[in-house]
């Protein structure tokens, strides 16, 4: 029995299809792969329109955003509208995100809506839609099977991204992270030394409200350790780290920055603001019940990250403050800029030391 040769153009696409997956997959940016999944499937099936959503959680109920489209900008990132819609004004983006099953809505005139879900680590983490007059059988496997690749990759990645124990994401990814954080501020700060008035939206940006670096460290986690074993020691890291996940917000992240620290990145939000969510999480856990241990204290030190600068000089400064909490009585929240203003903390110019090495 012999199989029968697929003709040269069944070979260029199939040869097309596997370049496709070899790009999407040598990515490790979501917006990017997001961006390389929409415009491979445009060029593969017939379409009018593709537009990929992430779903972000809000306090007012999910919400799609934009990360891709075709339509008169293919691969123009810079182009891409601002979009939220709320999944509830939506009833198929609802159906979609709650059944986890694709909806599929015809027009007259044979013109048709399709909506797919993108399943994340935890259920739906996304929307594809196509706008098509032309959608064929062909197509529909095309695009569930590029979105079945799509999403187990992302389960990879998802998986390589956070702690085993604790479930946060690691060091690793916060290395990764705050260096896009940082070059926010970079492009904010470059919108502002160019012509003002052709910037509107970016200058805006650049004077908004700030992020804030935490760092979280156990008070005498050794002595835990110590009295109950490893084991016990482990189950106050993964409560802490669930605490972690039941008081920050959704936008804010939440790393496991080395055994028993942890580092917070408040999304933009005032100073005040700051400064109470994180005396927040330290009385939560001042007042939380650990099971056989009782209880356990947390100190931390904290950051703003409004100007460019490099990761481990922010992390060194909130450190700084960390160190002064421990040793002025622990279970506390220090923010560097008060402590340097008050003449607690030397401020930069201990760089010139460090120069010496
Ligand atoms: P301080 O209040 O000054 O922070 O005191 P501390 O005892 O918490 O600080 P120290 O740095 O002396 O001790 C940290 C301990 O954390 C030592 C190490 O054995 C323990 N540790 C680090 N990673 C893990 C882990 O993954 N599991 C457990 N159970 N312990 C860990
Ligand atoms: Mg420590
Ligand atoms: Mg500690």
């Amino acid at each position: 029995m012999s199989h029968s040769l697929q003709s040269p153009s069944e070979q260029n696409t199939l040869t097309g299809v596997l370049q496709s997956v070899a790009t999407i997959t040598g990515q490790r940016d979501r917006d990017l792969m997001a961006r390389t999944l929409v415009s491979t499937l445009a060029e593969l099936i017939h379409s009018n329109r593709i537009a990929m959503y992430r779903i972000l959680p809000t306090d007012q109920g999910e919400e799609a955003i934009l990360v891709a489209e075709t339509c008169n900008h293919p691969d123009n990132a810079t182009a891409l509208p601002d979009v939220h819609i709320s999944i509830r004004n939506r009833p198929d983006f609802n159906s979609v995100f709650h059944s986890g099953k694709e909806c599929i809505q015809f027009a007259d005139n044979k013109a048709c809506l399709a909506v797919y879900p993108i399943i994340g680590k935890h259920g739906v983490a996304g929307l594809f839609e196509i706008v098509s007059d032309a959608l064929d059988d062909m197509d529909k496997h095309l695009v569930l099977a590029f979105l079945k690749v799509y999403s187990n990759y992302l389960t990879v990645l998802d998986e390589s991204e956070t702690d085993t124990l604790t479930g946060l994401l690691n060091r690793r990814t916060f290395d990764n992270n705050i260096e896009k954080i940082i070059a926010e501020y970079s492009a904010a700060d470059d919108a502002q030394i160019g012509s003002g008035s052709q910037h509107p939206v970016r200058r805006k940006d650049a004077l908004a409200l700030p992020h804030w670096l935490a760092i979280i460290d156990i008070d005498h986690f050794k002595r835990i350790n110590d009295k109950f074993g490893h084991l016990y020691g482990d189950e106050v890291l993964l409560l802490l780290s669930r605490n972690m996940q039941r008081i920050f917000r959704q936008r804010d992240k939440l790393f496991r920055f080395g055994g028993e620290e942890f580092i917070v990145v408040l999304d933009r939000t005032s100073e005040e603001n700051a400064k109470t969510v994180l005396n927040r999480f330290r009385m939560a856990i001042e007042q939380y019940h650990f099971p056989q241990i009782g209880k356990v204290t947390i100190s931390i030190g904290f950051v703003r990250l409004d100007k460019v600068d490099v990761s481990s000089a922010i992390v060194g400064r909130a450190d700084q403050a960390l160190y002064y909490a421990k040793h002025h009585g622990r279970n506390q929240v220090c923010f560097y800029e008060d402590l340097v203003a008050r003449g607690e903390l030397a401020g930069e110019h201990y760089s010139d030391d460090m120069q010496l090495f």
